[in-house]
């Protein structure tokens, strides 16, 4: 295996400093920043170094309950339910404006805790999550139910209401883009809410929360706990005035939350989990394009970028190639994963930057051992990169049988899988199946294959020759094991509405 440029791996011994403050580390409680109450903190470390870039302080049960007896009251006391719909529309086109204005920071933040490229966190990431909320801030005053025609006795009327306050939970790999995907519904419908971050990237979230009340959200609105999962994601997800939740997280998490859920006061609940998405080359293909779209849907590509550490949810894990263009194919997807530049995702011009941390570095090399274990057979990589830090070397699989558990699992790390089909019905039958449901890639010039496998595939998103396209209007979920309900568009807001039906008679009853 050719390696990878020794001069790289050595540069990242010298980690550039992000220059920025780390102002706040407090949660956010009506609308104060204030220290959890059992005055615990807990470390958030840099993964290019494993260095601790500060302490967080530990919401746990006590401190859940604060902040969910805030966002009843800002519920049911509060403006923000009650005001009109163009008015909250306004502090979410403010924050919107001032989080722009700040994207600098954020993205150094969201940087120095992630370990993502700073291009893909100010480029990309930044931005989508503005878009984000100006796009949520555009539907607040336009919900509205509808007139039912019923018997021709009465007259009925749907209203779409908010839940009341909403429980949010979401993981590490795209802080501040779930959670705009989660807030931003959320509050544009009128519900008060409390966000549970991530313990291994809770600064971004306080930081951004703040703005919001410079923009003018009312105390209590929203609230963020910093925690752990089985404290405070649990206290958060069993809590008897939580009248929502929203999680995304892995599949094994996603279970405990929903069985907390229905254990405490049956609240409705989204899963956003887990993925292994096929990408399918089909026969027709042009090899080097697809390679390259292969390649980034795996290693994570945005709008041509390539950028991040296969840390994404819908990354297309199972690379599935007709065997007509397979060794081709092969040879290509090698070469590629041999010139990703990975490095400080400071530096500009860098694609991949290090793992999150200790416990997925270590996962992500177990899963490698395995796959060479069980017999695939290692194209490129294998191997930490560098010496420093949580970064893995790109690393490409082919030979790759579906019983193998790098076939199966998702690894949520750079290592690309690739295997051999011979016809659509195979690739169908075993892109179908896996307990996962997330996305699927289609890479052909053909439209009868594009339409065949489209509706054949059982997942909730398909890219056709395009991969990980994503916009604040279009819909994302899982069928199977990868969730419940769909974020973003009008389905992401639908689920933090439920409907009141109104019944009138047209004529006098008898009764008045
Ligand atoms: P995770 O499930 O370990 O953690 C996610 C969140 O759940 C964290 O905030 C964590 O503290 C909390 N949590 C953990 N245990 C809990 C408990 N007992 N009760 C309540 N909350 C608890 O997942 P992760 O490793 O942080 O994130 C990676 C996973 O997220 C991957 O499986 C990935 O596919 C998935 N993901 C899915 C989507 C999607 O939209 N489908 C998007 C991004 C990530």
């Amino acid at each position: 295996i050719k390696s990878f440029s020794t001069a790289a791996a050595a540069a990242i011994d010298e980690p550039i400093h992000p220059s920025i403050q780390i102002d706040h580390t407090q949660l956010l409680i009506n609308g104060q920043f204030v220290d959890a109450a059992s005055g615990k903190s807990f470390p958030t470390v840099d993964p290019r170094t494993g260095d601790v870039i500060a302490r967080v302080a530990e919401g746990d049960l006590e401190d859940v309950n604060r902040a969910v007896a805030a966002a009843r009251k800002a519920f049911d006391e509060g403006p923000w339910p009650k005001m009109t719909a163009y008015e909250r529309s306004r502090i979410m086109l403010r924050f919107a404006d001032l989080l722009e204005k700040h994207t600098e920071e954020v993205a150094k933040l969201e940087t120095w805790d992630n370990g993502k490229p700073y291009e893909q966190a100010a480029k990309i990431e930044i931005p989508m999550v503005v878009r984000m909320f100006r796009y949520y801030a555009g539907w607040a005053d336009k919900i509205h139910g509808f007139t039912v025609p019923a018997d021709g006795q009465h007259h009925v009327q749907t209203l779409h209401e908010p839940y009341g306050v909403c429980g949010l939970i979401i993981p590490w790999n795209f802080p501040l883009l779930l959670y705009s995907w989660k807030v931003g519904p959320a509050l544009a419908c009128g519900n008060t809410v409390v966000l549970k971050t991530a313990e291994q990237t809770p600064l971004s979230a306080i930081y951004v929360s703040k703005l919001f009340h410079e923009a003018g959200l009312p105390p209590g609105v929203l609230n963020v706990v910093s925690g752990f999962g089985p404290t405070a994601g649990a206290a958060l997800s069993s809590h008897m005035d939580v009248n929502k939740l929203s999680f995304t997280g892995s599949t094994a998490t996603g279970k405990i939350v929903l069985a907390l859920a229905a254990k405490s006061n049956l609240k409705p609940v989204t899963l956003e989990l887990g993925g292994k998405s096929p990408f399918i080359v089909c026969k027709d293909a042009d090899v080097d394009k697809a390679v390259e779209l292969a390649h980034s849907a795996l290693f994570f590509n945005q709008h041509y970028i390539h950028l991040l550490q296969g840390q994404c949810c819908c990354a297309g894990s199972r690379t599935l190639v007709h065997e007509s263009v397979y060794d081709e194919f092969v040879e290509k997807a090698k070469a590629r994963a041999l010139k990703r530049v990975v490095g400080d995702p400071f530096k500009m011009g860098i694609e991949q930057g290090p793992q999150i941390d200790n416990e997925q570095f270590k996962k992500i090399l177990k899963y490698i051992r395995s796959g060479i274990e069980s017999g695939a057979t290692l194209e490129s990589g294998g191997e930490q990169f560098g010496s420093k830090g949580y970064y893995i070397q790109p690393t490409v699989f082919s030979n790759v049988q579906d019983d193998m558990l790098i076939a199966k699992d998702e690894i949520f790390g750079p290592v690309q899988s690739i295997s051999k089909f011979k016809d659509l019905e195979e690739v169908v039958q075993r892109a179908n199946a896996s307990s996962y449901g997330l996305a699927a890639g289609v890479f052909t010039q053909n439209i009868e294959t594009a339409n065949t496998l489209t509706r054949a595939l059982r997942v909730g998103t398909v890219w056709i020759n395009c991969y990980d396209i994503f916009d604040a209007a279009v819909p994302f979920g899982g069928f199977k094991m990868s969730g419940q309900g769909r974020e973003k568009g009008i389905y992401g807001l639908s689920s933090y509405l439920q409907v009141k039906a109104v019944v009138t008679p047209l004529k006098n009853p008898a009764w008045l």
